[in-house]
C-alpha cells in the first residue's frame, strides 16, 4: 500500500482522512514538524505551503490541506481566514459569534465550504504540486444548532443534507457531504488510477 504523510496533528481530520482513503493509502503523520505561517491569500496557496513544507522537512511526498467557510453575504469571508476571523487569539466560539453578529438582519444566508488539498514533493515549484478540491454548497442557520464538528459546524447547513446542521450530524454522517471529504474523494480517485 502506498504511504502517505499528512501534515496534520488534528485527530479527527487524520481519522476522515484514513475513513475514506480505506485500502487505496496508508497516513502517516509526524507530531513534531515545525509550524508554517498561513499567510496566503488562497486556500491553494496555504495548502502548498503547508505540504511543502512537510515535504522539505521529511525529504518525501506530503499531503496537507486548508479549508474555509465563503459566505456570499459577506463578500467570500471569512474564507482563508476562517481559522482566525475573531483575531489571532480567536477560537471557534468568537469567530462564530463574530459571524452572527455581521449577518445581522442580513437575509442573504447563502454559504459554502471549500478544502484544497495539496500533494507536494520536496522542492516542487507551486505548480509542479497536484492540488484536489471539494465544495458543500449550503446555508448558515439563525442561530446554533448541535455541538458535533468544530469550527462553523453549528451553523452551517448543507445544501443536500436534512436540514440539520453539521453540528447535529455524526462524524459519518458530516463525511458523506462535506468538503474535505469530496476533496479527499478526488484524491483517492488519482491514487486508484495510478496504482492501476
Ligand atoms: P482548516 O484549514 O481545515 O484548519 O480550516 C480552517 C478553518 O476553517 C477552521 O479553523 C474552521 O474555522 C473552518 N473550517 C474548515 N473546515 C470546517 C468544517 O468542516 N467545519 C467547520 N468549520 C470548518
Amino acid at each position: 500500500m502506498i504511504q502517505i504523510v499528512l501534515a496534520t496533528t488534528n485527530s479527527a481530520k487524520v481519522k476522515e482522512f484514513v475513513g475514506i482513503l480505506g485500502e487505496t493509502a496508508e497516513i502517516v503523520v509526524f507530531g513534531d514538524l515545525p509550524p508554517v505561517v498561513e499567510d496566503g491569500e488562497t486556500l491553494i496557496e496555504n495548502a502548498f505551503k503547508k505540504a511543502r513544507s512537510a515535504a522539505d522537512n521529511l525529504g518525501c511526498i506530503a499531503l496537507a490541506d486548508d479549508s474555509g467557510l465563503f459566505v456570499d453575504a459577506l463578500g467570500g469571508r471569512p474564507g482563508v481566514h476562517s481559522a482566525r476571523f475573531a483575531g489571532p487569539d480567536s477560537n471557534d466560539a468568537a469567530n462564530r459569534s463574530k459571524l452572527f453578529s455581521m449577518l445581522e438582519g442580513i437575509s442573504d444566508r447563502t454559504a459554502h465550504f471549500e478544502t484544497v488539498l495539496c500533494l507536494c514533493a520536496p522542492g516542487a515549484a507551486f505548480e509542479d504540486a497536484l492540488y484536489f478540491e471539494g465544495r458543500c454548497e449550503g446555508h448558515l442557520s439563525g442561530q446554533e444548532r448541535g455541538s458535533n464538528g468544530f469550527g462553523y459546524d453549528p451553523m452551517f447547513v448543507p445544501l443536500e443534507g436534512d436540514g440539520r446542521t453539521f453540528g447535529e450530524m455524526t462524524p459519518d454522517e458530516k463525511s458523506e457531504l462535506s468538503h474535505r471529504s469530496r476533496a479527499i474523494s478526488k484524491l483517492k480517485d488519482f491514487l486508484v488510477d495510478r496504482v492501476d
